[in-house]
């Protein structure tokens, strides 16, 4: 049994960089970025109105209310290309170019217009601070500068700049290839109904998600039996052509536990295959060819957990991922936890605020690492260092799900 910390030294260090792939910028979303994203102009690219109204001097309508002759118009994509003279304003419009001599723009709720004598006058019935309502050309940014570095995700919150700067395709890491089996003869597929002694097979479908969620493209292979055969045939067909393969179960002890058995027959390399961590201490990490080997418990809780800490490593680790450790936290525990006297251990919980605001953490009471029906509500993980315990009111470190 080795150390969690030193399990994920081990998985870390035998990570390899995928290569790259140019993307369209919709299939881009969720993607690691394989370049520096860097604005290709100014943002904005020229003084632009926030508002509709009047571009106009400030100094002009200092003692407001006032009245300009309106001189033209700026609408957005058509701007006003003259200059425009003291006591004089163009009526603008939101999105428009501000037009050069203008410095402010009110806007036209507080403004009046009329004709007279075939000319048009505005009253502005207020003053406006000096650049009221005109955002300055490049305030936002300045062409030149970098918004994004290589390893960051893109998401929608920043796929707006990429199309800003003209990314219409983007340079993104390869999606990790991931095989996914489920091995036992109990196991049956999620459509069939299962006989005496037998399960749907669960796992398979969680990882796959869990891999397209952190970027992977993952497939489903068809379920092995607990026979050395049938593993080895089931391992070597997923193996081909796939950056990692993930299994669930047969890595325990028992009599028909041989997932350890028939990668070191197919001439693995074991990484390591017992981690000093709860749930999910029988995890083997292997590499058979150049694939990367996960075989995880079959426990559905036990097979979540252990993804989330090496597999997702791993998966984000090959796309390039800066960070590749999960997202941590504190949280005031609502129920006391207690760690196994000789194992890291993680203890699923959900995540509420309590009266004063803070993050509170509620452990779930399962029945343990298959109860994936209490799981089903997990938003975090309790971390506890072996031998340790936390009491109600203590802050916990917790990794967010
Ligand atoms: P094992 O790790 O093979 O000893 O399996 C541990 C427990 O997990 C057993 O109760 C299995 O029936 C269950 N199990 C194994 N594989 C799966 C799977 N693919 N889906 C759901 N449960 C599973
Ligand atoms: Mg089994």
């Amino acid at each position: 049994m080795i150390p969690l910390e030193k399990a994920l030294k081990i998985v870390g260090r035998n990570i390899p960089r995928l290569g790259q792939e140019r993307v369209a910028i919709g299939e881009s979303v969720g993607r690691i970025l394989a370049e520096n994203i860097v604005a290709d102009s100014d943002q904005p690219p020229f003084d632009r109105s926030m508002m509709d109204g009047f571009a106009v001097v400030a100094a002009d309508i200092a003692n407001a209310p006032t009245t300009l002759k309106i001189v033209g118009e700026a609408a957005a994509g058509r701007g006003w290309q003259h200059k425009l003279k003291r006591g004089e304003a163009v009526r603008i419009m939101t999105g428009a170019p501000v037009p050069a001599g203008a410095d402010t723009v009110q806007r036209v709720e507080l403004t009046r217009s009329r004709f007279q004598d075939a000319e048009e006058f505005v009253e502005i019935l207020e003053p406006a601070k000096k650049g009221m309502s005109v955002v300055k050309k490049g305030s936002e940014i300045r062409r030149g500068k970098r918004l994004f570095v290589a390893g960051d995700v893109v998401t929608p919150q920043n796929i707006a700049a990429l199309a800003a700067f003209g990314y219409a395709r983007v340079w993104v890491a390869k999606r990790p290839r991931v095989a996914i089996f489920g091995t036992g003869t109990e196991i049956v597929e999620v459509a069939k109904k299962p006989g005496v002694d037998q399960i749907r097979n669960s796992n398979s479908i969680t990882l796959a998600a869990l891999s397209s969620r952190f970027g992977a493209a993952p497939e489903i292979f068809p379920n092995a039996k607990d026979d050395l055969a049938s593993l080895k045939k089931a391992i070597k067909a997923a193996v081909r052509g796939r950056d990692i393969l993930i299994t669930t179960g047969g890595v325990s002890v028992g009599k028909y536990d041989l997932t350890k058995a028939a990668l070191t027959e197919l001439g693995a390399e074991i990484f390591f295959e017992k981690v000093a961590l709860k749930p999910g201490k029988p995890v083997i990490a292997a590499r058979l060819g150049k694939t990367l080997v996960f075989s995880l418990p079959g426990n559905p809780v036990s097979a979540a957990v252990t993804f989330y800490l090496f597999v997702r490593a791993a998966i984000v680790g090959m796309q390039g991922v800066r960070t590749s450790s999960m997202q941590e936290g504190t949280a005031v525990l609502s129920d006391a936890v207690k760690a196994a006297k000789d194992r890291h251990t993680f203890t699923a919980a959900r995540l509420a605020n309590d009266k004063g605001g803070r993050l509170v953490a509620i452990p779930l009471r399962g029945k343990g690492s298959s109860d994936l029906v209490s799981f089903a509500n997990a938003e975090a993980l309790i971390s506890l260092e072996m031998n340790t315990r936390a009491e109600v009111g203590d802050q916990a470190r917790i990794l967010y799900l």
